[in-house]
Formats: structure tokens, C-alpha cells, sequence
């Protein structure tokens, strides 16, 4: 953030005024010595008294306005504007800093605030139903406006038909007849297969729409919403465009293609804000590998590896070499990718797509030289595991002394790096055991090191180890978990970690039950007060493991917890949501930002890493950014 507000103070060098909130002690850090120094004049303003030459308290008037109480140049002001978002008051802060600035009258400058009004910026595609593309434009609804909506939509539409929503107009430029005739006109143009009208005067002037297919026309959007269904609707582009007093948002929502499903959302900005994190406790030269074994943790492999690409991450492991090949023929093509259980490979595979195996024991390294002979392989790049206490792969120090003979006489396969893995790095009770870790994989790492001219990178620190030992960093360092946004500690180090992952369902039944009814297989949920028991669309063949069941976690529904009832069915669950109020097609959220993953993993007695991966591969994955 200080970066980027110097870079930004860059580009104010030479102007005569700044106009800032004095609010952000980084903003007015930033500016000070562009003010101090008489390059330019400050007209900063402040809405928590802090030193500003205007000063505003900003209240909430009515449903949708709010008013500012100013102080400039200690003659009081104030103005009332159609917002109440905190964003939009700062912004028109801003301007009235502005305007105050080039001396405007504060009466002229109350009339123009108060005559704003919200406007929407763009033109949203969303997804619609029965294959459906919705474009929404509910922000305007004057003519002006009419024509690039309808550009955009044909655009959009290629050679699917196009249908368009259209509310009464504002009766801005033109009046009555002649502006319903120029609409009509205008989507005579614009090759338009439907109309649907909505409004008394789109009533009043249906005969100037005549010629155009299909046209039909409402009073409003309730009388709309009787006539239409979903199926009315097929493989075409909507154009919905109205004015904001239609409430044309329910019509969004019967459009809108809801996921009837369970869905993983993952967070790629929060995995790039994670992938920062760690790379802020290394050196900036001190490389680093990211984990998307078992598919990126559960999360998707593609997506993930992609991101870290973008962030500069500068290896990939994965855990066999199917995942790898998934991942060139994805498109991740330049990036070193390293398989961690290389065993029982397609080694054709292995060496066209340039993935490069961990060696954990002198039959593989064997196997390897054998058939990169076969493939013509020179110099393939290995990644040498040494066991230094986790006891599960590697090689020990006194199988190494044959290694190095058996790869000094060979240039099949040559040693990139060298690592191990350590097996307590999250728990500071057993630090000696760890720091033995450290002092064995020294000791064998020397010993290779010594044996061969080109340089071998080392590493061993994985998320917790980067947290707690980054003096052992070494050449590279291997970040999983974290990337995830799943804290190994609880001392405050990696709090600033954001959740990539969450999971969630829908509602898709819901009912009222007096006391003493029972729910679900075995008769298991037997309810103490009447209640209302919503049915989620998640099952254990989900990964919603069946030990969740009978109230071992909640789901987050409209802002409460609810708890499971009775037992988890292979497709979904109940829950009990007598005290919030909710409906069918409502989301649930069962790990994520409101629930945590930890809450799942205790009432498994299992650790995240687990919840994450075992989420089952029919639960689609939905990737979001900024
Ligand atoms: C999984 C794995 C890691 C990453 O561990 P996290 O605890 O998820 O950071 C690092 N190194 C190896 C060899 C691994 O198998």
C-alpha cells in the first residue's frame, strides 16, 4: 500500500492543488512533503476531525439520501445527496472539495448535489437460465442510453435471437409519442426477435411497436412476472433495461441461472494475497515452489498453478505425474513442475512433458537411467529426496555414498535439487527434534553438493516451516497449505492469510414439523420443539462426511449457523432453520468465510488438509478474481 500511494503521489508532482482525505495517515504521509515543500496546495478534507481546512459529518437523512454538514473556512454549509454507501459519500466528498476549492457558491454547489443521481457504470452479462445470456442495464433508462445497450446486446448475440425488457422510458429529450416512436424505430434496427414492455406508457404506446415480432406489453413488472416462466425462455440474449422504480431485479432473479448445486468457490485473489504473504518472510531471491498436489488441494490444479504463475512462483509440485501432464496439456507450459510420487509412471510421458520426478531410492534412479536411455534423455532434471526423520521417502545418508557412484557414471539424469521434508515444523514443543532435521539434511546435502560441478539447489521448509525457520529458507522454499489460506499456527503469524475456498449448497426443500418428529435415515434427528427443517443439496458422496451429521457442524444460512439434523443422507443433508428466516433456492455456506474449516475438521478429528481434498471431484469449481 505505501508503494502504490507513492507511485501515486508521483503523478500529483505538478499539480497546484491536491485534493485527499486526510482521514488515511498513508495518504497524508504520502503528500506531506509534496505540501510541505510548496509544490502544491492541500485541500484535504476529513470526516473524523483530523487536520483539514473542510471538515464534514455525514448523516443518514432518508431510505437512500444523506446529508453533509460541512466547515470551510469556518463558514458552515451543507448538502444533501442521493447516497448513502460509505464509498459513494467519500466520492462526493471529494467533489465538494472540489467545488469549494474553485470557489463555487455553497447555495449553487447544494442545488447540483442534490440533483445527482446514482448511476450504474456498465452493462452486466450474467448467466441465464436454459443457456440464456442476460445483460442488465438497470441503471438508466433514458434514450440516450437505449442505443449502446441494444449495440452491445447484438454484439453479444451473434446469431442467437435477442429479446429485449424494456420499462417506461424517462421523458427526458423527447415526450410521449415521439419518443416511443424513435424506441421503436431504434429496435427495428437493431434486429430485435421479442419486446416485452412494461409500463403505463409503454402500454399507452404499444400501436408504435406493432411492426416489431412478438411484442407484448404489461403495466408492470408483477403482471410481467404472471405472464412469464423460466422454459418461456431458450438459447437467446436478454436485454433488460429499466428504470430502477420497476423493480426490475425480480426479473433478474427469475432469469439469473442459479446453481442448483454444490459448488467450491476459490478465491484467486486471496491465493495471490496468500502466495504475497509467504514471499514476504523469504529473501526476494530465495525461490519458491507451489504446492498444487491432490489438484491444488482440492481447489483445481489449473487455476491454482495459473495464479502462481502470474505471481511469479517459480516452481510447481504436484503429487503423480497425471496431474502434471493435466497441467501442460492446460496450458502451463514454461514452469518447472516436480512429481512428487513419480512411482508406476508413463515415464514417455514423464520426459515429454518435461515433469520432473522426485528420487527417493537407488531402483528408481535406476529405472530412471534405463528408460531415459530408451527416450534418448540427456541431463534430465531429478530432485534428490534425502529422509531425515519424516521416515516415509528419501534417501538416508548412508544409502547416498551409492547414489552419487551410480549418478557420477551417467548423464541420463542429473541432480537439480536437493530436499527433504520436515515432519513437526508447526509444533514448538519438538523444535530439537526439527532442528535435527535440519542438521542431517545438511550434512547430506554437503556430501552431494561436494561430488558434482554445477550447483544444486536445496530445500526443505514447507508453509509452517517458512513461518517458523525462514533462517533455513536455503535455495527454495515449498509453500502448500498457506497458499489455501488454512492456518498450521495459532500464535498470530499467519492471521493475515485470507480463506481461497469455500464451499457451498442450496436450499431445495423446506418444511414445518411439530416436536417429537424424526428426520432422516435411522430415525437419528429427533426434533425437541416444532421447527422448520430445510433440505441442503449435499451429501456425503459430496465429501459432506456422514460424521457431520446430527448437529456436529453448523451451516451458515442468511447470517446464522444452523445445525445439521439427523443423519447425512449420499445427496444431501437437513438442517434446522427455525430461527432464520429463509427460503428455497438460498445459499448455505458450509466452510468459508463465515465457517470456518477448522470447525469441520474438528468434528472429524481430522485436520483441514483432509476436508479440503476430500471434497468430492462432482462438486464444481468456480473460480473468481477481482
Ligand atoms: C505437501 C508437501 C509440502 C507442503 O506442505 P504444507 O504443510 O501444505 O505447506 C511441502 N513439501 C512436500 C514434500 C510435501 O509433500
Amino acid at each position: 500500500m505505501e508503494q502504490k500511494a507513492q507511485e501515486k503521489a508521483k503523478i500529483l508532482y505538478n499539480c497546484e492543488t491536491v485534493v485527499y482525505c486526510a482521514d488515511d495517515p498513508l495518504v497524508t504521509h504520502t503528500i506531506a512533503p509534496l505540501v510541505e515543500s510548496d509544490v502544491a496546495m492541500a485541500m484535504s478534507w476529513s470526516r473524523n476531525h483530523c487536520e483539514a481546512p473542510l471538515q464534514v459529518e455525514c448523516a443518514k437523512l432518508t431510505e437512500g439520501s444523506s446529508a453533509l454538514n460541512y466547515t470551510f473556512q469556518d463558514e458552515p454549509g451543507s448538502v444533501t445527496i442521493p447516497f448513502t454507501a460509505d464509498r459513494d459519500l467519500d466520492n462526493a466528498i471529494t467533489c465538494l472539495a472540489v467545488l469549494l476549492q474553485l470557489g463555487l457558491d455553497h447555495e449553487v454547489i447544494a442545488q447540483r448535489m442534490a440533483a445527482l443521481t446514482p448511476v450504474g457504470t456498465r452493462l452486466n452479462v450474467i448467466e441465464g437460465v436454459n443457456d440464456c445470456t442476460v445483460i442488465v442495464d438497470s441503471y438508466t433508462s433514458d434514450y440516450y442510453s437505449l442505443t449502446p445497450a441494444l449495440n452491445f446486446m447484438t454484439r453479444r448475440a451473434g446469431n442467437r435471437p435477442c429479446t429485449v425488457i424494456l420499462s417506461d422510458l424517462a421523458p427526458e429529450s423527447y415526450s410521449g409519442d415521439e419518443l416511443y416512436i424513435r424506441v421503436s424505430e431504434l429496435l427495428k434496427t437493431k434486429r430485435v426477435n421479442r419486446l416485452m414492455g412494461i409500463g403505463k406508457e409503454m402500454c399507452r404506446y404499444h400501436q408504435y411497436f406493432e411492426d416489431l415480432p412478438q411484442a407484448r406489453f404489461y403495466h408492470d413488472t408483477q403482471e410481467f412476472l404472471n405472464d412469464f416462466a423460466k422454459g418461456d425462455f431458450d438459447d437467446e440474449t436478454i436485454l433488460i433495461k429499466g428504470d430502477p422504480r420497476f423493480g426490475f431485479s425480480q426479473i433478474i432473479d427469475l432469469l439469473e441461472a442459479k446453481q442448483h448445486m454444490t459448488v467450491m468457490e476459490v478465491d484467486l485473489n486471496a491465493l495471490a494475497h496468500n502466495f504475497k504473504f509467504f514471499k514476504s518472510l523469504i529473501k526476494p531471491e530465495t525461490k519458491t515452489v507451489g504446492m498444487v498436489k491432490a489438484s491444488g488441494y482440492g481447489a483445481g490444479s489449473y487455476e491454482i498453478a495459473k495464479t502462481l504463475q502470474d505471481c511469479g512462483c517459480d516452481y510447481l509440485a504436484v503429487a503423480v505425474h497425471d496431474e502434471g501432464v493435466e497441467l501442460r496439456k492446460a496450458g502451463i507450459t514454461t514452469m518447472p513442475i516436480i512429481v512428487l510420487n513419480p512411482n508406476g509412471i508413463n515415464y514417455k510421458a514423464m520426459f515429454q512433458y518435461k515433469l520432473e520426478p522426485e528420487l527417493y531410492s537407488l531402483e528408481m534412479a535406476n529405472e530412471l537411467i534405463k528408460e531415459g536411455h530408451k527416450y534418448g534423455v540427456k541431463r534430465f532434471p531429478v530432485h534428490i529426496k534425502i529422509d531425515s526423520g519424516m521416515h516415509r521417502l528419501g534417501f538416508t545418508r548412508e544409502q547416498l555414498p551409492a547414489l552419487i557412484e551410480f549418478l557420477k557414471g551417467q548423464d541420463i539424469i542429473t541432480p537439480a535439487s536437493v530436499f527433504t521434508h520436515l515432519s513437526v515444523a508447526d509444533e514448538p514443543a519438538q523444535d530439537d527434534y526439527t532442528r535435527s532435521q535440519f542438521d542431517y539434511f545438511d550434512a547430506c546435502s554437503d556430501l552431494l553438493q561436494q561430488s558434482f560441478d554445477h550447483y544444486i539447489m536445496r530445500h526443505v521448509l514447507n508453509t509452517s516451516g517458512i513461518v517458523r525457520f525462514p533462517e533455513r529458507q536455503y535455495d527454495m522454499v515449498r509453500i502448500g497449505i498457506g497458499l489455501y489460506g488454512i492456518r498450521t499456527l495459532f500464535d498470530g503469524s499467519e492471521d493475515t492469510l485470507m480463506p481461497v475456498s469455500a464451499l457451498r449448497s442450496i436450499i431445495i426443500s423446506i418444511k414445518e414439523w411439530p416436536a417429537g418428529t424424526t428426520i432422516g435415515y435411522g430415525r437419528r434427528g429427533v426434533l425437541e420443539r416444532d421447527s422448520r427443517i430445510a433440505t441442503v443439496t449435499i451429501g456425503y458422496a459430496d465429501g459432506f462426511d456422514r460424521h457431520f451429521g446430527n448437529g456436529a457442524v453448523n451451516m451458515w444460512v442468511n447470517g446464522k449457523l444452523c445445525p445439521t439434523v439427523g443423519t447425512v443422507c449420499m445427496d444431501a443433508v437437513m438442517i434446522d432453520v427455525t430461527d432464520v428466516p429463509c427460503k428455497v433456492g438460498d445459499t448455505v455456506e458450509i466452510f468459508g468465510e463465515h465457517v470456518p474449516i477448522e470447525q469441520l475438521s474438528e468434528a472429524r478429528h481430522t485436520i483441514p488438509y483432509e476436508i479440503l481434498t476430500s471434497v468430492s471431484p462432482r462438486v464444481k469449481r468456480v473460480y473468481y478474481r477481482e
